[in-house]
């Protein structure tokens, strides 16, 4: 049996709602410490490290249960620091801050262990995925050779999935671009050596794909362990600087051990959304992140009231570089559709890069919002008891479809969702695409 995960869906494809050209979809994972709990006999809701604790204490459980995620079919694992904090490890594992930074750096060290014997379990065969990008390389590419397109930078990326930027097509890309830089475009006879020489070189990438890993930058609110990223509460009474301050040293470990990216996720109030959009930009201008918000039940605003929509094109529009998408997570499936329906076609979304440019405008308000959507099981946290409303539980799956018909292309589970869960998503979203496809 193929092994699941990367390179194995993802075809382009268009849309009739909501269309994002070349979009391709990357399966997040699902809830950390629900996972984790299939593999510790101790509590983990209620502990004020939460799952964050058995960095320290059990590591072996931690690995196993990002690879539960790898091999039910995700494409991106999240590091378990959602709860890490300096102050509070320092404080409840009794060690020096010294030590509980490293132990946050450890938490990278662990999804990459986790990676590392996905990878040993499911050996790339060479050819995996080469027929998928020989597809692009004898049509595409070709085709543009014959218009003697001088290629621009857009016309080669586009086809190439620089949509999704995640750095591995980020990286193909500018392989790619590194190429055809080399060589006369106008020059019809080099065009079977570049051909050659392009499926070489990205069967070579290929062989380097591997599925990627988000540092899980939680809320300030998580360190208050009193359920407020799900209300915002804090927002009215923390300053944006003090926020600033306490989720630099966290950030900075997960940097520093090496995290692809950063998920920056259940953030309840534009207040900190902000100020973390633009200290990426001031402390870590190379690195990707997604920022995913906590919503109220209403189906239309983040945790503290504010209008979801404006909030995430206003995020959105501070740093369209690094942010590879903006959306939710941690709400229930029901309230995902209304919170995203339309805002791609707001009518500031509707004009295209070219069109700006052609218009003179440049502003990046208008730009299309890349989303991503990893919701809770529907079951509500109740700080004292714990999960309740099983029974209102809301199988993610069921919700898939409709939300890649949204033009959702980050997709996963929050609390409460198991790697079994992940196994469904990553069905429904490999029949979706070939449905698509089809329509094609
Ligand atoms: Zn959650």
């Amino acid at each position: 049996m193929a092994p699941p995960g990367i390179g194995s869906s993802s075809q382009p494809y268009y849309p009739e709602t909501e269309q994002v050209p070349n979009r391709k979809i990357t399966v997040l994972d699902g809830g950390f410490a629900t996972q984790l709990s299939c593999h510790v006999n101790d509590p983990i809701d209620g502990d004020v490290l939460w799952s964050s604790r058995f960095i320290a204490t059990n590591p072996e459980a931690v690995i196993k249960a990002h690879l539960d995620f790898l091999r039910a079919g995700a494409d991106v694992i999240i590091t378990n620091t959602y709860q890490s904090d300096v102050d509070l490890y320092a404080k409840y594992l009794n060690i020096t801050r010294d030590e509980a930074y490293n132990l946050i750096k450890k938490a990278v060290e662990l999804a990459q262990i986790a990676v590392k014997r996905y990878q040993e379990e499911f050996p790339r065969n060479p050819e995996d995925g080469v027929a998928e990008r020989n597809v692009a390389v004898s049509t595409e590419i070709p085709a543009l050779l014959e218009r003697n397109i001088v290629a621009t930078s857009d016309e080669f990326r586009a086809p190439l999935g620089k949509g999704n930027v995640a750095e591995r097509d980020v990286a193909i890309s500018d392989e790619i671009l590194a190429l055809l830089g080399k060589n006369n475009l106008a020059d019809q006879t080099s065009t079977n050596d570049l051909k050659n020489e392009l499926v070489q070189s990205w069967s070579k990438i290929l062989q380097e794909v591997r599925p990627l890993i988000a540092g899980s930058v939680g809320p300030y609110g998580a360190s208050l362990h009193d359920g407020s990223e799900y209300t915002g509460s804090y927002a009215r009474t923390t300053s944006a600087e003090t926020m600033r301050q306490w989720h630099l040293p966290r950030i900075r470990a997960l940097i520093e051990a090496g995290v692809d990216m950063l998920a920056i996720e259940t953030i309840p109030c534009s207040l900190e959304a902000e100020m973390l959009v633009k200290l990426l930009k001031t402390e870590c201008p190379g690195m990707k992140a997604w920022l995913t918000f906590s919503c109220s039940q209403d189906g239309k605003s983040i945790a503290v009231g504010e209008d979801f929509k404006e909030v995430a094109r206003r995020c959105y529009s501070l740093n369209p570089e690094q942010l590879v998408a903006v959306g939710i997570n941690c709400c229930a499936p029901r309230l995902v559709e209304p919170l995203i329906k339309g805002i791609n076609t707001m009518p500031e979304a509707k004009t295209t890069a070219t069109e700006r440019k052609a218009s003179g405008r440049q502003d990046e308000h208008t730009a299309r919002i890349p989303l991503v959507v990893y919701p809770n099981s529907g079951e509500n946290y109740d700080v004292e008891v714990g999960w309740i409303k099983r029974d209102k539980c809301e199988p993610v799956e069921q919700y898939v479809s409709k939300w890649l018909d949204l033009g959702v292309s980050w997709i996963g589970g929050c609390c409460r969702t198991y790697a079994t869960d992940v196994a469904k998503i990553r069905n429904e979203v490999e029949s979706w695409c070939r449905k698509n496809k089809e329509v094609r």
